[in-house]
């Protein structure tokens, strides 16, 4: 097959437009998405030739580089339908318009520690062992990093969140670890320092070693003061109102349903619509910096030899189901759905998307089969979502156990005392909460109830918002996802973590 033509695929980055990116693939769905990709790809070159090839040959290794986003919520970006005017996020829109973007990806928790220790290691919360957070990834842990690491790149974390600094174990693999947190009152951003210390190392990096950038963006969190107000003031809501717009109470405490969380609470703004603008802001900030980054791949003439990943470690609880301005309690869509989108113009290139589930778990192993990196000893949880090894041109065959879990869908473990975990597949999701945990994130510890356990399955094709529970009427699909949610649960007592 022949290889790229620079001149064919020299993407240059600029912000999109505010118009929403045509998705081109998006009614693809098949039961392994590791066979997706590959399809995908080849219709790609059917469709379009030149620029849309797979550049088969085995090519010296990417470098890597893995945007996370705290907070960033998958309907809140123009290519993703969200219907404010102008987009919020004009570079990200570009870059899933240029790259593969995985539409249905579930985060392995609705919490930033537990959900990017799985970003780090590809396994859910029970055999990483960070549960919550302020737990720590422990040494046993082979990380990303360490794997690349041992594979000859260079390696640097650039973090915005203390909760997974060095102190806290993510550190494992990492030649340099920088982490920049706000001030108190988080009324300065960080995210544009973040831009400025890769731009450091990225100057600095040794050629032609390959090199593995981790960067965790934290501006989109709350509570939403870090970007100046004008960042939202010319947002249309006209096309999506706000669907709740009272000044609810602020709570003693940062939990809390039907109340403000009192991180939250800002001194002038009470109504819902302002927070919500804000939180927009906060995104187009970050976008910003995300255009940044790509800015300096392209400057830097290193962005056709580089794998952009970028992913949310959670979403963020707006309006919906009384968890206002907050995630962690529940596991609704608000801040489980989270944005996957992967880029490497010098390899992969479509403007395409995948609709099928695709879990966090697949990120790891997916990097490192797009690297042609061994993954040995790499019993993980999710699988590549690259239909071939590059090295080798083989599928890799998932061991039974690890093939029939992730087989089952993606899944979603609660960080709080409700315990709740969930499965999620492209279609539907089954939520269940065991019995005797509290309903009230505000139930002192310990709490044990007399409520049963609790099972909910939505229709997230007809029913993305979640607002009616089927479990008592489609019974065939419960009966069908519980017996996965089932194992999971004993998988994780197990190890410890339940009740
Ligand atoms: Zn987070």
């Amino acid at each position: 097959m022949a290889s790229l033509r620079e001149d064919d695929c020299a993407l240059q980055f600029a912000p999109a437009q505010a118009a929403k990116v045509p998705r081109r693939r998006a009614g693809l769905r098949a039961r392994r998405p590791v066979r997706l990709v590959a399809l995908l790809l080849a219709s790609s070159v059917a469709l379009a030739g030149g620029c849309r090839q797979i550049h088969r040959a085995l090519a010296a290794r990417p470098n890597i580089l893995v945007i996370s986003i705290d907070t960033l919520r998958f309907d809140h970006l123009g290519a993703n339908g969200y219907a404010v005017s102008p987009s919020p996020t004009p570079w990200i829109d570009r870059l899933i318009s240029q790259g593969v973007s995985f539409t249905h990806t579930a985060s392995s928790a609705p919490e930033t520690s537990p959900a990017l220790a799985t970003l780090n290691t590809g396994v859910y919360q029970d055999r990483h062992g960070v549960m919550s957070n302020r737990a720590s990834l422990v040494d046993d842990n082979h990380t990303l990093a360490e794997r690349l690491k041992e594979a000859g790149y260079a390696t640097a974390a650039f973090v915005g969140n203390a909760l997974v600094d060095t102190a806290h174990g993510f550190g494992q693999g990492f030649d340099s670890f920088q982490v920049v947190t706000t001030d108190p009152t988080f009324a300065t951003p960080v995210d544009d320092k973040l831009v400025a210390l890769f731009g450091d190392f990225l100057r600095a990096s040794p050629r032609p070693s390959p090199w593995f950038a981790w960067v965790h963006m934290m501006d989109p969190h709350g509570p939403y003061r870090s970007a100046a107000p004008w960042w939202s003031h010319d947002f249309d809501y006209s096309r999506a109102p706000v669907a709740r717009d009272d000044t609810p109470p602020v709570s003693q405490s940062n939990f809390g349903l039907g109340v403000l969380p009192r991180y939250q609470k800002l001194d002038v703004e009470k109504r819902l619509s302002e927070y919500v603008r804000r939180y927009d802001g906060e995104i187009r900030f970050t976008d910003a910096q995300v255009g940044a980054l790509l800015s300096m791949l392209s400057a830097m003439g290193v962005q056709d030899d580089t794998l952009v990943v970028l992913v949310a470690d959670h979403g963020e609880s707006l309006v919906e189901h009384d968890e206002l301005l907050q995630h962690g309690w529940f596991l609704y869509e608000t801040t489980v759905h989270v944005p996957l989108v992967m880029w490497w113009p010098g390899r992969i290139s479509g403007g395409s998307a995948v609709a099928s589930e695709t879990c966090t778990v697949d990120i790891v192993p997916t990097i490192l089969d797009l690297a042609g990196v061994s993954a040995e000893g790499g019993d993980f949880d999710g699988r590549s979502l690259w239909d071939e090894s590059p090295a080798t041109g083989a599928v890799s065959p998932l061991p039974q156990a690890v093939a029939e879990l992730r087989d089952a869908g993606c899944f979603t473990i609660g960080p709080r005392a409700n315990h709740v975990i969930s499965l999620r597949t492209s279609r539907h999701k089954l939520i269940l909460t065991p019995p005797s945990t509290p309903r009230d994130p505000l139930a002192p510890r310990g709490t044990v109830t007399t409520d049963p356990e609790s099972i909910e399955l939505y229709d997230l094709e007809k029913d993305p918002g979640e607002v009616r529970d089927l479990a008592t009427t489609e019974t065939d699909v419960v009966e069908r996802m519980q017996p996965h949610l089932t194992r999971l649960r004993a998988r994780l007592r197990a190890a410890g973590w339940r009740r």
